[in-house]
């Protein structure tokens, strides 16, 4: 069978080649999951030398009558997306259950859990990069795109904190594995659907304009995420990265004019931090607003992936833990100015405030005692946060700007 990918891949939500030129779109490997469900791992090839490994799990036979899901036709059948398939996405459920090798991939439960076989599968609306399919009100199997040869740290980090029993993730239920190159290769990770939840950032912008008492549980939340990844994957101590976050500056400000006049008081902030001694530990890595669903008992981080652009490697590496409360803090001064009528600096301070609270009330340490340490975290993601606004909304690029110069006032 030779399926022609290359008309389909593009017009997919999450492929990542917009702005460049598909040269061709091949299998590299086709694992038969059952004579009309197969899982397939395709190389696109782009005319600027670049190459990403992308993950289809192919269904033959009866269309699924979901648009956008044919692939092609062949030897009068139809090739088409199964995850829009009701019984193959079950199949995919089942083979986890079963802890199934097929070929070299590799389905595997978590100790004691138990997954919904029978629930009805629909494919989530969420704008994202992957795919994910939602079973009944109780479980979620997030099947990734791109796949990226490493150690994944979403099934990493939520492994662990399911394991110590940590309530504020999704529990971990199972995952979809192979290996690329002798590394491991993630394929897809199953865990509980937080059914009747709302995300932060939707709730923070929207909801009733005093946030502040789900601000402090939400700190507690995070410290309570922090301190069991630190006892289970342990802490080590390091001098405060000067120099990645010097680099980071650079970069941005060739892009961003803007940052110019502020880039020497930047860069002193940091280096004023040369030589000290931090504790770092596995952190969430991208921690903001929309990483965050409140159910309607507690609050739960998810999508422990880490910031997108970086390689899987440097996303693993312990940071300091201010670096994932630095990044809710630049969250709560973007979710400021969505909200009409409010003094939005008076609100972003009162939140962070909260956050704080909770935070030290929970693990006993107030990022406030390491201002300056934290003042550096915010003004480094400011930074991004302004060569993102400038590429893609310039429109927001005040926002980030706002901040800088703020913090160093
Ligand atoms: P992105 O490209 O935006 O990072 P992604 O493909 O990595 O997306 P997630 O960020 O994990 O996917 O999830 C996308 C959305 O799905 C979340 O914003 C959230 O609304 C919803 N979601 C994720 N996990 C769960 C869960 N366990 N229970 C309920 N909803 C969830
Ligand atoms: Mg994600």
């Amino acid at each position: 069978m030779d399926i022609p990918f290359d008309a389909w891949l593009p017009r997919q939500r999450w492929y990542a080649g917009r702005g460049r030129t598909l040269s061709a779109a091949k299998p590299v490997l086709t694992v038969p999951l059952r004579d009309d469900l197969y899982l397939v791992l395709l190389d696109a090839t782009y005319i600027d030398g670049t190459v990403e490994r992308y993950q289809v799990i192919m269904g033959v036979g009866q269309h699924p009558g979901h648009a956008g899901a044919a692939i092609s036709s062949y030897d009068g059948r139809t090739a088409y997306d199964g995850l829009f398939d009701a019984d193959a996405a079950r199949y995919l459920l089942q083979l986890i259950d079963d802890a199934t090798t097929v070929g070299p991939v590799e389905f595997a439960k978590e100790p004691g859990a138990r997954l919904p076989l029978d629930a009805p599968p629909r494919v989530s609306t969420a704008e994202q990069s992957n795919t994910s399919v939602v079973f009944g009100r109780d479980a979620m199997l997030k099947v990734f795109r791109r796949v990226t040869a490493g150690v994944h740290p979403d099934i990493e980090l939520n492994r662990a904190l399911a394991r110590a029993g940590n309530e504020h993730v999704a529990r971990l239920l199972g995952s979809i594995e192979t290996r690329w190159g002798g590394e491991p290769c993630a394929l897809g990770v199953v865990s509980e659907f937080a059914a009747d939840s709302v995300e932060g950032w939707h709730m923070a912008t929207t909801g009733d304009s005093d946030f502040t008492d789900e601000s402090r549980l939400l700190g507690a939340a995070v410290a309570s995420v922090h301190t069991c990844l630190a006892d289970v994957l342990g802490t080590d101590s390091v001098q405060f990265p000067v120099d990645v976050m010097v680099d980071r500056l650079t970069t941005a400000t060739q892009a961003v004019p803007e940052l110019y006049d502020y880039a020497p008081r930047i860069k002193q902030r940091y280096r004023d931090l040369s030589g000290r001694q931090i504790t770092v530990q596995r952190v969430h890595g991208d921690l903001h607003l929309g990483q965050v669903l409140r159910t309607p008992q507690r609050w739960l981080l998810i999508d422990f992936e880490g910031e997108p652009g970086k390689p899987l490697p440097q996303r693993r590496r312990p940071d300091s833990a201010v670096r994932d409360v630095a990044g809710m803090m630049r969250s709560f001064d973007y979710a400021a100015y969505q909200r009409p009528g409010v003094a939005a600096q008076a609100w972003a301070d009162r939140n962070v405030a909260a956050f704080c609270d909770g935070y030290a009330a929970e693990s006993g340490a107030d990022p406030r005692d390491s201002a300056d340490l934290l003042a550096a975290y915010e003004l480094d993601k400011a930074v991004y946060e302004a060569a993102y606004e400038a590429r893609h909304r310039p429109d927001w690029l005040s926002i980030p700007m706002g901040s800088i110069d703020r913090l160093l006032r």
